[in-house]
């Protein structure tokens, strides 16, 4: 990352801070975007929090995330704050205001979970929804229900009294959002209105009668390691829930995630949410907007991050050696060996030349993209081949990276033909002039090769034992 006289700080402070995983997200948007702005976490005492932010302030500092637990006591030294934030007592980005001398603060964990389940396809308007846990990051949930316009909020709490204070002050915020529908209302139905959110102790959630409830996970129950926790057990409780968002994004399925598939419901994790409460803010720091495809490669990052994989990943053109040094490799590191083209011909039944044949190359991508889901979801230290086509797809890539640390194979055109020219198996080997295809297809696949590696091998010497060692110093 180049540092000059022009680049901006931007930052994190909480205590601790240590394992936070904002970087990932502002650096990795800084770099691709070639936005000069750095991110850097702050460990700040709760006594030293205002001088913190007036110092930042007095540094130029273009902005700052807030974490635990900060988040409420910031407010005191803002000059403004964004309507939502207030009404949820928390703010977690601070954005600069040269007019006023200070930050204005905002709740970007609120829009992020907003921006997750829109993404989803989650719709609450007018469904029941169930938030379990009445902590901070509950609070965030209940202002986003109301944002998007559900019916009824339960609030369930082991501390029932916290739910309590958050329903009555959201209550009135429901009341203030909604006053020109309440303007039209008969004075009964007013009632029933602003009493949106229902505080309940956690113990009386059977009193919930609806069905097709959705729920979202607000505690901590359930975070790893404590992975077999879950706050509620009740397969009764999980038969009415028609989807289910844990907060909770280690481990990627929770326990209360798997309870809401295993009756029958849709659940998702929330690493979108940290994904996109950190965009949000970014978006804010820079006025500007981050493309699609930069923050899918963010998400791929903070997966990779959040759930690292032992495996390691081949790719290449053919000839360039990707079964030869995974066999060997797998065997030197007491590793599993998968070759992903006999893979795809196992689970498919027929070979990939009939595939192409009878279904298309299309079809086959396809295939791919599905199997990979697979690999990553349930393979460990095992070293993959990949067929030569497979990064070609940019969600085939991405899933790549999530499998494991990729190495990409490179040799220049004349030995990758040296190597092959004699393989009568290979159909594309077989018409008129295949150095010069071999020559134009590496010109498109090689910045697609580069693009979804984390490492180049050169393997020009046709050394085996060069190339596995220098696979090797990588890992
Ligand atoms: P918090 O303020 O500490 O609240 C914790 C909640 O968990 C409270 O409702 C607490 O109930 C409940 N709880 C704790 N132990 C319990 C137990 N043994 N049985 C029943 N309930 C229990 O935490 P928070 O900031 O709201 O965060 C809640 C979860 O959301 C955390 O796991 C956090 O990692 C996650 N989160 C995720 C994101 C994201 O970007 N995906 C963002 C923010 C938070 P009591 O009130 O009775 O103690």
């Amino acid at each position: 990352m180049k540092i000059d006289g022009k680049t901006r700080l931007i930052g994190l402070i909480g205590n601790p801070v240590e394992h936070t995983l904002s970087p990932v997200i502002h650096n990795g948007i800084s770099e691709r975007m070639q936005c000069a702005s750095v991110y850097v976490p702050f460990k700040v005492e709760e006594v030293g929090l205002a001088q913190a932010v007036q110092g930042a302030y007095e540094l130029n500092i273009l902005g700052m995330n807030v974490t635990v637990p900060h988040k409420n006591q910031v407010i005191e030294s803002l000059v403004d704050i964004d309507e939502a934030a207030k009404k949820i007592g928390a703010v977690n980005t601070l954005v600069r205001m040269d007019s006023l001398k200070g930050y204005k603060g905002y709740n970007t964990d609120m829009l992020g979970l907003r921006r997750q389940i829109l993404e989803d396809g989650i719709s609450l308007k007018d469904k029941t929804v169930v938030i379990l846990g009445a902590g901070g990051a509950a609070k965030a949930v209940v202002y986003m229900c109301l944002l998007e316009q559900a019916n009824k909020i339960y609030l369930l709490n082991r501390t029932k009294e916290k739910a309590d204070a958050i329903a009555e002050s959201m209550n009135e915020t429901a009341t203030e959002m909604f006053s020109d529908v309440m303007g039209k209302l008969e004075e009964d139905e007013k009632t029933i209105c602003c009493k949106r959110i229902i505080p309940m102790a956690l113990a009386d959630y059977h009193k919930i009668l609806e069905e097709d409830l959705i729920v979202f996970q607000a505690t901590s129950i359930g975070l790893s390691p404590n992975v077999e926790n879950v706050v509620l057990e009740d397969a009764a409780f999980y038969q009415k829930v028609q989807i289910g968002v844990d907060l909770i994004y280690n481990p990627a399925n929770t326990k209360f995630m798997q309870l809401v598939t295993e009756h029958g419901g849709k659940a998702y994790n929330a690493l979108k949410m940290l994904l996109y409460q950190g965009v949000i803010a970014y978006e804010l720091w820079h006025d500007i907007k981050v493309p699609q495809d930069i923050i899918e490669d963010i998400y791929t990052d903070l997966k990779r991050c959040v759930y690292p994989k032992d495996n390691i990943v081949l790719i290449g053109f053919m000839g360039s050696g990707k079964t030869t040094v995974g066999v060997e490799l797998a065997k030197r590191m007491n590793m599993n060996f998968i070759d992903t083209d006999a893979y795809i011909e196992e689970k498919a039944g027929k070979s990939i030349t009939d595939i192409f044949a009878q279904d298309g190359e299309e079809a086959f991508r396809m295939l791919e993209t599905e199997v990979l889901i697979t690999l990553r979801d349930t393979v460990s230290n095992t070293v993959f081949s990949t067929g030569g086509g497979m990064p070609l797809r940019a969600e085939n890539a991405g899933l790549l990276k999530e499998i494991g640390k990729v190495f990409y194979l490179t040799a220049a055109n004349q030995v990758i033909y040296n190597r092959v020219k004699d393989n009568t198996k290979r159909p594309l080997l077989q018409g008129e002039n295949p150095y010069g295809k071999i020559c134009e297809l590496m010109k498109q696949r090689k910045p697609l090769y580069e693009a979804a590696a984390d490492v180049l091998v050169d393997t020009n010497s046709n050394n085996l034992e060069e190339v596995i060692q220098a696979i090797q110093n990588e890992l």
